[in-house]
């Protein structure tokens, strides 16, 4: 299908897929079986200047939006999808800053991160706080000098690896969410450590971490917006990122249904190709049809997203929904094509269906995001009363 995407979308999109073919497709076998975080695969996109796309270019970035995030995060979840979370994580990191903070700020962390130097992180997450993420307890209370963190955050995306974290914390813990606020801590602050190391069920070679703040003193200037607004700061962040998860989404269900057809007309049973038998067809181009749909809804939402719209919550929502639900769907059907070679480790379709599982995990379990939708559905209905 045409998306009629620019000269320079298309510029992006077919950079990352030569990354993604060259540089990942010989190692991310490995990269899973190892656990290992993918740091040569970063310096590879960096050089690829793909860092650099969803920055502001007055900070060395390409000034790319979120369907330029997109892009670069399908084609290279169509191959391996802990690199991609591990790259978007980083965009993820730095949206609070980019939209909230200091032109100070900005110039003193983006840079780094647009040319790849540095990765990001973004935590709100608890051990107490996970679809109620209003229920943190971390807490950053104002003293002289800075602010001083206590707690802990769990399942951090790039935890570890990242040299700059974006921590949503109480600077007023008697007003609960609405004491939130979102504070910059970078890497080897003194009292801030890294706890457990996840081992997972797939995106193996992302880090998925604990970090662990005692007595972490941060100065003043690290706080970005103003206090008691990072709860809403992080709902928006959500609602903008969430078509990011859905390109990851997108882009396994691709892979996994490339790796079906392929295998489906190689394979010979009762003298013909697997491909063509009836059933096998139906269930690919049933695969073929929702990757497409969902591919629509993600550019879609990432369009509206660009476009400045007020609101994208539900939209954001609908495309992460459904783009995940379909890489889970098509990527244990393509399983089921590949018969027993596709339950093997050595085949890639075994490392997708468990990489899909995640993906109507995080950002948002896929029922926080249908109550969510149903709740926008009930607010305009209200309004039309
Ligand atoms: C690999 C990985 C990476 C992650 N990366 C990050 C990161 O970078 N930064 C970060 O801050 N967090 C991150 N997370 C956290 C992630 O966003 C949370 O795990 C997720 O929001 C769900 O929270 P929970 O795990 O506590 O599940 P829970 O909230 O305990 O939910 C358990 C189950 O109950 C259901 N449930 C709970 N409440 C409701 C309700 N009201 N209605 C319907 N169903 C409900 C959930 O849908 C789910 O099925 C990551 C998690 C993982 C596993």
């Amino acid at each position: 299908m045409d998306y009629f995407l620019s000269e320079e979308q298309e510029t992006i999109k077919s950079l990352a897929r030569r990354v993604a073919e060259e540089r990942i497709l010989p190692v991310r076998a490995e990269l899973d079986e190892n656990e290992e975080f993918p740091w040569a695969i970063v310096k590879d996109l960096a050089d690829a200047d793909m860092f650099r796309v969803f920055v502001p270019e007055e900070y060395e970035g390409l000034g790319g939006g979120c369907l330029e995030l997109c892009l670069v995060v399908e084609e290279l979840s169509r191959v391996c999808s802990a690199v991609a979370v591990s790259y978007a994580a980083s965009a993820l990191g730095c949206f609070t800053l980019m939209e909230y903070g200091t032109e100070e700020q900005q110039r003193k962390y983006l840079p780094d991160i647009a040319n790849g130097k540095k990765l990001s992180a973004f935590a709100i997450t608890e051990p107490t706080a996970g679809s109620d993420a209003s229920n943190i307890k971390t807490t950053a209370e104002k003293i002289e000098g800075g602010y001083l963190l206590n707690g802990t955050k769990q399942f951090i995306t790039n935890g570890g690896e990242a040299e700059i974290y974006t921590v949503i914390a109480l600077t007023d813990k008697t007003r609960g969410a609405r004491g939130a606020s979102a504070i910059l801590v970078e890497k080897g602050t003194e009292g801030f450590s890294f706890g457990k190391k996840e081992k997972k069920m797939g995106i193996r070679a992302s880090a998925t971490r604990e970090l662990v703040f005692r007595n972490c003193l941060v100065p003043e200037e690290n706080l970005i917006g103003k206090p008691g607004l990072g709860f809403i700061q992080a709902m928006r962040l959500f609602d903008k990122s969430r078509p990011g998860i859905g390109a990851q989404a997108v882009g396994l269900a691709q892979g996994a249904l490339e790796a079906a057809v392929d295998y489906a007309q190689q394979r010979i049973q009762f003298g013909q190709p697997i491909i063509s038998i009836g059933v096998v067809q139906d269930m690919l181009a049933d695969m073929a049809i929702h990757v497409e749909a969902a591919r629509a809804l993600v550019y879609a939402a990432a369009r509206m997203v660009d476009s400045g719209a007020k609101k994208v919550t539900e939209e954001s929502a609908m495309s992460k929904v459904f783009a995940s639900d379909t890489a889970m769907k098509v990527t244990t059907d393509a399983v089921q094509i590949c018969g027993g070679i596709g339950y093997m480790r050595d085949f890639p379709v075994e490392k997708m269906m468990r990489d899909a599982k995640i993906l109507q995990i995080y950002e948002g379990t896929n029922q926080i995001l249908r109550n969510a939708i149903a709740i926008e559905l009930r607010k305009r209905k209200a309004r039309t009363e």
